[in-house]
Parts: C-alpha cells; structure tokens; sequence
C-alpha cells in the first residue's frame, strides 16, 4: 500500500513516535536467552543440537533500498540477542569476504534475487545473481555450485511468487514481517498508537501480526509431495516502513520474531545445514522467548526432529514441548489433528503424515497471537502399517 498526503504524514509521525520508544523496546527482553542443548537418541548415538535463534533475509545499505551497515546491523541483531544473521542484499554479495564471526555474531552472506517469477533468495552461494534470468536457470545455478533457494515472501503483499510449475527451490517463507506490516491500515495503526501502545506495546506489535494463512495453506499442499523447509523472513531494511505507519528498525524486526536453528556443528556449514533441512522453527520471542521450544518423533528409543523423514513404526510417538504455556496445535497434511492449552504434549501415531505444530500465545490487551510455527517431521508409511 502506498500511503498519500494525510496518512504518509500520520505513517511519519507514528514512525518517529514509535522510534522514540525505543528505549521501552529495549526492556522487553532484559536477560540473556539460555543455551539449550537437545540431547537425542540411545545412548551411544546421541545427537546434541543447540538452539539457535537468529534473523534470515536482511537489507543492508548495500541493497540500495535499505539502511544500516553491516557492523551496525550486527549490534542489532546482538541487542535483539541473536546467534546469527543471514544478510541478503538485492541481486549482489558485497559483503561476502566479512562472511563469519562479525562482534560475536554469525553472520551468513547470501542474496535476494530479483527474478521476473519472483524474489528468492539464494543462500550458502559465492557470488550475486543476474535477476533477468528465468528463475528455475538460477535455481539450478545456485544448486549447481552446493547452495539452495528460498522463496521470499511468495504469497505477497509485497510481491507474489507467479510461477508455481517452478519446482526447483528447497525452502519457502512461511512468514515475511515486511509483508504482514504492510497489510495494516495507516490510520488505524495511529489510533493504536494513541491507546495501545502507551500501555501495552507488546501487545500493540502482537495486533499486528497475522497467522500468515495463505503461505501455510501453500506449504503444507507443497510438502505433502516432497519436503520443503520452512523460513521466516525478517525483510527488515533499516527504515521507518510509512505503508505500515510502523518504525520497522532493524532491531525492532529482530526482536518481533526470529528464526530457531537446531545446529549441530557450530559452524557457517553447520547453520545452513539446518535452515536447509527445515531443521528450525519460527518464534514470536516479543511475546515469550520460545528457546527451548522442542517437538520430536520417538519410538521410545530414537528420536527424529523437525525436518527429518522417517518410516512409521508401532509405538511410535509426537512429543511436543513448549518453554511455556500456549494453545498447542498439532497439525497431519496441513488439517489439525490436536488442539491443547498447555505445555506438553504426547501424541501416538497411527500412521504416516506431515506433522507439525503451531502454538499460539494470549498477550496483552489485544488478543492471541501466533508465538510458534515448525517445520515439520515426515513420517513415511511402511509395508504392513495401517492405512489412513
Ligand atoms: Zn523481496
Ligand atoms: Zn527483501
């Protein structure tokens, strides 16, 4: 939406508002997040993934668009408590050769690619991307060259993926923060300016994110036929965004929502590796720090997680764990199949499906709002199991 006259100077004064709160902002998260390490699997084989949270698809200044500069951006992301940053300039890697340790933050440089189907972005790659070339060419160049290709913010406002026949990327945003600020009405966002967020600003954020409908309702039609990872896309440029009336700073959109990265190797390699796998899940930490988060197949012995495939077998059980309470849904082929308030959750499996879970979180004056989506784990029907 392009605000105009009125509204473009009401988006300006809610912006410098909102920006002059700041300092609350800063008191919303005051501790260091814990350091959680899932230990999975039998003894001898065990598996140890630490929860990471951090930030996929952010602008620099060298994206032409947007503001801040990378060390600045990576003070952010450490105010915000992030572990990583996945920076994705427009169609260029500029910052490339400072790819690593940035002040204690992983940052991962890859790039968004302008193509005529759509944006998407190009990750774990070592060089920019021509964006007039047809997508499923740059897809097969990225993979081509060991990276992988995300598809931003494919279900709009800010732009729609045009070509679903084009089947060659690995991951999808589920949720883009760009795109669900910008469907908010100007004027109305001053209204709640004026009486939400004086006394609740947690909850005046929560009022504006959306359970992102669309995108879901695509994803799970699209990892019923193979796996597909799920990704949060920060989008965040640096600016006060004037269509939303909302002072989308960087830190502003790192602390809303970030993406949890199960990594096993605490590496570059090892980062992209699970975003690649879907071994993540995407938390609204504004409204609760969902660190800790844990949802995992067992058969009592082994143990699989989100991303993961594995064959049905007897006994064979969903555990979902939540670091505090939510309404919990678990979801089979994209239809709910559980809804519980609490913070635990078992579940025995009768049979094959595409598992994942969805909490949900009351916060402040406003109403509920999404606090967890995960990826999903893939459970194969086996010769013998019982039908569906
Ligand atoms: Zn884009
Ligand atoms: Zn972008």
């Amino acid at each position: 939406m392009n605000p105009r006259g009125g509204l473009a100077r009401d988006g300006l004064a809610l912006g410098m508002l909102l920006a002059a709160s700041a300092g609350c902002a800063v008191a919303w998260v005051d501790v260091d997040p814990p350091r959680v390490v899932h230990e999975l699997g039998p003894p001898g084989a065990r598996r140890r993934l630490e929860d990471w949270a951090g930030v996929v698809h952010v602008h620099s200044v060298r994206s032409g668009d947007a503001w801040g500069r990378l060390e600045s951006i990576a003070r952010d992301a450490r105010r915000a408590r992030c572990r990583f940053l996945v920076l994705t300039d427009h169609n260029k890697v500029g910052y490339l050769p400072r790819e690593g340790d940035v002040a204690g933050l992983l940052v991962a440089v890859g790039t968004e690619v302008s193509a005529p189907e759509g944006h998407m972005l190009a990750l774990e790659v070592s060089r920019g991307y021509n964006r007039h070339r047809p997508a499923s060419a740059t897809m097969d160049e990225v993979h081509a060259e060991g990276g992988y290709v995300v598809l931003a913010h494919p279900e709009g406002p800010r732009g729609y993926w045009k070509d679903w026949s084009v089947d060659g990327f690995d991951g999808m945003e589920v949720y883009n923060v760009h795109s669900d600020v910008l469907d908010e009405s100007p004027a109305w966002s001053l209204v709640k300016l004026a009486l939400i967020y004086p006394l609740d600003p947690r909850g005046m954020l929560a009022s504006m994110v959306d359970r992102p409908a669309r995108a879901l309702a695509r994803w799970d039609a699209l990892t019923r036929q193979r796996p597909v990872a799920a990704f949060c896309g920060s989008d965040s440029h640096g600016y006060l965004d004037l269509g939303g009336g909302f002072a989308a700073s960087h830190e502003t959109v790192f602390r809303l929502v970030r993406t949890h990265a199960l990594v096993e190797e605490p590496t570059l390699e090892g980062l992209h590796e699970a975003l690649r796998r879907g071994r993540s899940f995407i938390g609204f930490d504004a409204w609760g720090d969902t660190t800790g988060f844990r949802f995992i197949a067992t058969d009592g012995e082994d143990a699989w997680v989100m991303g993961e495939e594995l064959a049905w077998r007897p006994g064979l059980r969903l555990r979902v764990d939540l670091p505090r309470r939510g309404i919990l849904r678990v979801y089979r082929d994209g239809r709910s199949l559980v809804r519980v308030r609490g913070r635990h959750l078992e579940v025995p499996l009768e049979s094959g499906g595409v598992y994942r879970v969805e909490a949900d979180r009351a916060w402040g004056l406003f109403r509920r709002s999404p606090w967890i989506i995960s990826n999903p784990i893939y459970v194969r029907d086996a010769p013998g199991a019982p039908g569906h």
